[in-house]
């Protein structure tokens, strides 16, 4: 976990251990909840806190997110514990929220990515800011899609972008909840060579006893992250509980990986 490969463009600026360690909940649940989570990850190779604060679920009925008051979580931990902390924005007053409480890095959805028209609202209204934008790939296996979204993050002068593999649906049932189409990501990087690309293997596995072999596989292929849903009690989590690890189990996988690849 150690030896560092090149690390791409702003990231290295940043001086985070690589791979970038993005760890937390699916869903801020509660203040004590996401505290208790954050302060568990200090002990291993987190760099970044996520926690949805707006959770875009597929179907009615299924908690949807703390809201605003969450944001106020999100800053206490990262005050407590220094982590940076990262959310998902999905449109215009979510951004004008996470930038008024000092969320270091927004993440695009994978709902979100299929949109032009609200890709397009957020990159006006991250505009002008400095902010880390990572984008999701979208729910289905669309190239120009992802590609789509990334231009019009660059189209207003984000400089520090990165994206995300979370999988693709599939109507079959396959062993994942999100297929890995390993080939788009490598597409996407041969159009933008410099952008960091960082794994999301929660969404991909659906489950949590193939999550690091996800990992390692990404590794062997130079990926530059890791975004690991972790929660205090994953069996009770109020969203995507099946998927989810302790923090004990992150920093053991973690320490399991192997970088095949050396420094470049
Ligand atoms: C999430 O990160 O919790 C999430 C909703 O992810 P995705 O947009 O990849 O489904
Ligand atoms: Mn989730």
């Amino acid at each position: 976990m150690e030896n560092k490969k090149e690390f791409r463009n702003w990231l290295d600026a940043l001086e985070l251990s690589h791979p970038l360690v993005i760890a937390g909940p699916c869903s801020a649940e509660t203040e004590e909840q996401l505290l208790n989570i954050a302060h568990q990850l200090k002990n291993t190779k987190t760099s970044v806190l996520r926690a949805g604060i707006w959770k875009p679920r597929s179907r009615p009925g299924n908690f949807e997110g703390s809201g605003a008051p969450g944001l106020k979580w999100l800053q206490k931990a990262k005050q407590e514990t220094g982590l940076l902390t990262t959310t998902e924005v999905a449109n215009a007053a979510h951004v004008e929220l996470a930038l008024k409480h000092d969320v270091d890095i927004l993440w695009i959805g994978a709902r979100t990515t299929v949109s032009p028209f609200i890709v397009q609202e957020i990159a006006e209204a991250v505009r002008g800011t400095d902010k880390i934008i990572l984008v999701k790939n979208p729910v289905n296996p669309d190239l120009a899609l992802w590609l789509g979204a990334v231009e019009r993050f660059y189209a207003v002068g984000i400089s520090k972008l990165g994206v995300i593999h979370r999988g693709f649906s599939t109507y079959e049932k396959t062993r994942y909840r999100n297929n890995p189409e390993w080939q788009i990501p490598i597409d996407l990087q041969n159009k933008f060579p410099d952008l960091p690309l960082i794994l999301d293997p929660s969404h991909i596995a659906g489950r949590r006893d193939i999550i690091f072999d996800l990992c390692q596989t990404a590794l062997d292929l130079n990926y530059d992250g890791l975004m690991i849903e972790t929660h205090n009690d994953p069996d009770n989590a109020w969203s995507d509980a099946d998927q989810q690890i302790t923090p004990a189990s992150l920093k053991k996988g973690l320490h399991r990986l192997k970088i095949r690849k050396s420094e470049g």
